[in-house]
């Protein structure tokens, strides 16, 4: 059984076997899995990890399974790149880009599910399901896909046309729901409760799913050499990625791979949708839901399920949340893509667009190391960008028009 002792409740720590739970009976606090992590220790080393495959299961040691997946996507490893020109740019010292947009179907969300889809076989759960707001969708679908599983998976019907057809491709069942992500989400934890034999992988399995996020940690810390950087920019949809991000580099420390050092975590959201930004602003300790709008689809939870825990990680780590709005993300996006040549999707441009506003407001220090979180590819969101992208000219196919466009044009010769 790996290293795991159980679940265990965040908020009155009584602990429950490691099934599908994610509800404490008592309190109806969120359950969380519980390690033992002087058994990891002693297990653990960087020559093991270094080792193993080049996907998140290198660190299966660190994971709440028995062991890697079988028929699998293998996402994960990937590329840690030096973002100087962006940097430069924003006025920033050393920043770092962890490029999320290289997973098997082009986001973070392939992470999470390869563990939840790993559990959910090892507790002889058949049929793959979730609530998705396009990302988690895709993956689903094609990580059921890949290991011969059922899959239901449930949409908000307005999602972006090809978030649909890249689900629906994998040939699972894909079920549009009339009314925005928060209402999917309620109707499926419906479902679940009325489904126990289905892995509905972000309700009755989350607390397994949820520990996918820490592989972004254990990468980056690896990739720096084992280091941990002193800032990470992180998008906040339910706010599971942020805090599990922050539990991944404590870890690392906790069972020796790093030298403890503290880690600055801020969060990222859209305008359109920002209940935990405004919360961080207002010091309040209470996230109001708010009905969404804006073309962060893929970030545009009203009522983030983790939010709480994300403020408290960002507040206590001595982070900030900027919220950022809809043409501060296009313009993120082509930023992105001219410095660095990295086409993310509109939740990189919220993060771009975020670490741009904090750098200008001085709260990230030009001495930090600052990792910066793309977390999905621009191809599922090409929709997005409108007319702001296009040709620079167009011209009949001769030498003169060429030229003569190109001079008007302000070209290179
Ligand atoms: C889901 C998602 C996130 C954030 O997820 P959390 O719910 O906060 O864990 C970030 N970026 C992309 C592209 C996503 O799909
Ligand atoms: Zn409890």
């Amino acid at each position: 059984m790996g290293f795991v002792q159980g679940l265990v409740c965040r908020e009155c720590h009584r602990a429950y076997p490691a099934e599908a739970l994610h509800v404490c009976d008592y309190c109806f606090g969120p359950l969380e899995v519980a390690y033992d992590y002087d058994a990891i220790a002693a297990r653990v080393t960087k020559e093991r990890i270094g080792a193993g495959p080049p996907s998140i299961w290198r660190y299966v040691d660190l994971l709440p399974v028995a062991g890697p997946a079988g028929a699998d996507l293998n996402p994960g490893f990937t590329p840690l790149v030096r973002a100087d020109r962006l940097g430069a740019e924003l006025g920033l010292g050393e920043l770092w880009l962890k490029d999320d947009t290289r997973n098997p179907t082009g986001s973070f969300k392939d992470r999470v599910v390869g563990v939840a889809l790993t559990k959910a076989r090892e507790l002889g759960l058949k049929v793959a399901a979730c609530a998705s707001t396009g990302n988690l969708a895709n993956a689903v679908a094609a990580a059921a896909a890949r290991a011969g599983m059922e899959s239901y998976v449930f949409i908000p019907a307005n999602l972006e046309r090809v978030k649909v057809a890249t689900t629906a491709v994998f040939g699972g069942h894909l079920v549009a729901v009339e009314g925005n992500y928060d209402d999917v989400n309620r109707l499926c934890a419906e479902l679940a409760s009325d489904r126990p034999e289905w892995a509905f992988v972000n309700v009755n399995i989350r607390p397994y799913y949820s520990e996918g996020s820490k592989t972004l940690a254990f990468e980056v810390a690896e990739q720096l050499g084992w280091q941990l950087p002193d800032h990470v920019v992180v998008p906040i949809a339910s706010g599971s990625q942020l805090t599990k991000i922050h539990k991944g580099f404590g870890e690392l420390a906790k069972v020796g791979l790093v030298e403890p050092h503290p880690v600055r975590v801020s969060g990222a959201q859209a305008l359109g949708c920002s209940p935990v930004a405004t919360a961080f602003a207002e010091g309040s300790d209470t996230i109001r839901p708010v009905r969404p709008d804006t073309i962060a689809k893929s970030l545009a939870i009203g009522n983030p399920a983790d939010g709480w825990y994300a403020l408290e990680v960002v507040r206590s780590s001595g982070g900030r949340i900027g919220a950022v709005s809809d043409a501060e993300i296009l313009e993120a996006i082509s930023l992105l893509a001219r410095t660095e040549g990295i086409f993310a999707e509109t939740a990189g441009g919220v993060t771009i667009a975020t670490l741009a506003k904090l750098a200008a407001e001085g709260a990230i220090g030009t001495d930090e190391r600052v990792v910066a979180y793309v977390t999905g590819n621009g191809l599922k969101t090409v929709e997005a960008l409108g007319d702001a992208v296009g040709p620079s000219y167009v011209i009949p196919p001769s030498l003169e028009a060429f030229v003569a466009a190109d001079r008007a044009a302000g070209g290179i010769r």
